[in-house]
């Protein structure tokens, strides 16, 4: 076990303390050392958690925006003063390269709470007025009580703020449970926290999903709940939401058809490819995952795609120039494998890069691009969530946005040509919660995030993920 210190501990009712449930191995998934072990939360915890979330509701929901948005603005720079360590803790805990971490993610958290703390001072709405003669009416906007948040283990400090940020600008209370796989920096938040929230405003704990996620959400006063995670995951979190007719908030996975017409930029499409399908390493639910390409195009593509993604830089998390770490687990690796395996048996299938387990301890795959893939190829339909990008030639342009909508999923999706009107048609007629022209995974706070299908609904970041954390009511007044 290493010998460093990390956040092991629960935040209940503005205390921290240890779980008194069973211990979870915690690894580095780069070298498959063990970090340490996490106590997860009893059944009394959870209980006490949720307790706490509902006796705050009454004062934290009476707060003005204002008041509200300063502390969220506090926590903000907190996370910011503690960038460098909290991308240490979630570069270790899910073996991401540090600097993309410190970078990319650490700011865009940051951010998050920043973007929320100005939204809910701006909420805007129907104006109030006499619809009925002499009554006066007007909307309310108000908190719904309790959230209980579950997050996954690829961007789990994201996960959190995405969660929190919302839910408690709006005025609610949040029990969050991060995966049972990458506990840390949410942990390493909690401590944060403990010294700008009133106690019980947030309340995090720890553990997996049938012991603790499953409790969890099934507390008489949690109000909603918030998943990000599998289509599994939230099927059963439907099911235990219908028995009290808890609001629901679900985003859930993706295949994010990429399709590139004949006139395309080559030279983007290959750089945007190699970074928006391997970020992560590719475990990322808007992974540009899924290429439809012209036949003008397809050649060339599969050509330029293999060399470049070839030279994308495999390694530990502070090694020079690394750009793709390993995936979460061995499992995850091992199901990744088993994608590629059982599609390079197709004989119209070619695996013209990668397509092998990497070196070491650690849970590596080899970035992996497989052409030839046919709609139908499970390669193509089911969410793999590792570095492995298929490549399908269309000839009928008819048949790119036909192939791309012929899915599940439905959560994102990008469309790559020189040609505005083009673009347009085929944004238009993608049912994907988001499409994107000649880029892809480009993300911003004051925009939404959320699926269609089985993708699920609801939307992070955004006032619209305020409204969703939020009930619109109706005051009507006889004058
Ligand atoms: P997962 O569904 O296995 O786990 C997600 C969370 O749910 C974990 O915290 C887990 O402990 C918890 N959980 C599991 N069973 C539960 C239950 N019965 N009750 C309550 N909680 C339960 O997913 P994962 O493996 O952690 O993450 C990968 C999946 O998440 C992928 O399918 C990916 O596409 C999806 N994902 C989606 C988005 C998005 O924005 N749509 C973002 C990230 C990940």
């Amino acid at each position: 076990m290493s010998t460093a210190v990390f956040p092991q501990d629960l935040l209940i009712n503005g205390q921290i303390v240890a779980g008194d449930g069973v211990a979870e191995d915690i690894f580095n998934p780069a070298t498959g050392e063990l970090l340490c072990r996490v106590h997860e939360a009893s059944p009394e915890q959870v209980r006490a958690a949720v307790g706490a979330a509902a006796v705050a509701f009454d004062g934290w929901s009476r707060t003005t925006p204002k008041d509200r948005a300063t502390l969220l603005l506090k926590l903000a720079d907190q996370i910011e003063a503690h960038g460098p360590e909290l991308a240490r803790l979630e570069s270790l805990n899910c073996g991401k390269p540090y600097l993309a971490v410190l970078n990319d993610e650490i700011p865009a958290v940051a951010d998050v709470f920043r973007f929320f703390a100005g939204a809910i001072r701006n909420m805007g709405g129907m104006v109030a007025g006499e619809y009925l003669p002499g009554h006066t009416s007007m909307i309310r906007r108000d908190p719904l009580g309790v959230v209980a948040s579950i997050a996954p283990w690829n961007y789990p400090l994201m996960m959190a703020a995405w969660k929190i940020g919302p839910a408690i600008a709006a005025g609610n209370t949040v029990v969050i449970k991060p995966s049972e796989q990458t506990p840390l920096t949410t942990l390493r938040l909690a401590e944060l926290i403990v010294d700008i929230l009133p106690p019980g405003v947030v309340n995090v704990v720890t553990g997996r999903g049938e012991s603790v996620g499953a409790p969890l959400i099934s507390q008489p006063e949690v109000c909603m709940v918030s998943l990000t995670g599998d289509v599994s995951t939230g099927q059963r979190i439907l099911e235990a939401a219908s028995k009290s007719v808890k609001r629901t908030h679900l985003e859930l996975g993706g295949k994010a058809p990429v399709i590139v017409f004949d006139d395309a930029n080559l030279e983007e499409v290959v750089a945007g490819i190699r970074t928006f399908g391997y970020y992560n390493a590719g475990q990322d639910c808007t992974a540009a995952c899924r290429i439809y390409a012209g036949k003008g195009i397809y050649d060339k593509l599969v050509a330029e795609l293999a060399s470049a993604v070839s030279s994308i830089k495999v390694g530990l998390q502070d090694d020079e120039g690394v750009e793709m770490g390993p995936l979460i687990s061995i499992r995850q690796r091992n199901r990744v494998a088993s994608f590629v395996e059982r599609a390079a048996q197709q004989s119209h299938i070619e695996v013209v890069a990668g397509g092998k387990v990497g070196q070491g301890n650690g849970y590596f795959y080899e970035p992996t691009v497989i052409a030839g893939a046919r709609q139908q190829d499970e390669i193509v339909r089911r969410e793999v969530f590792g570095p492995v990008v298929s490549i399908t030639r269309f000839d009928d342009e008819q048949d790119a946005v036909r192939w791309a909508n012929d899915s599940d999923y439905g959560l994102a999706s990008s469309v790559w040509t020189r040609d505005v009107s083009k673009a347009m048609q085929a944004a238009s007629r993608l049912q994907y919660g988001c499409t994107w022209i000649n880029t892809h995974f480009m993300l911003v706070s004051e925009m939404p995030h959320g699926g269609m299908k089985k993708s699920g609904y609801g939307k992070d970041m955004s006032v619209y993920a305020l409204e969703d954390y939020s009930c619109v009511r109706h005051v009507m007044v006889k004058l």
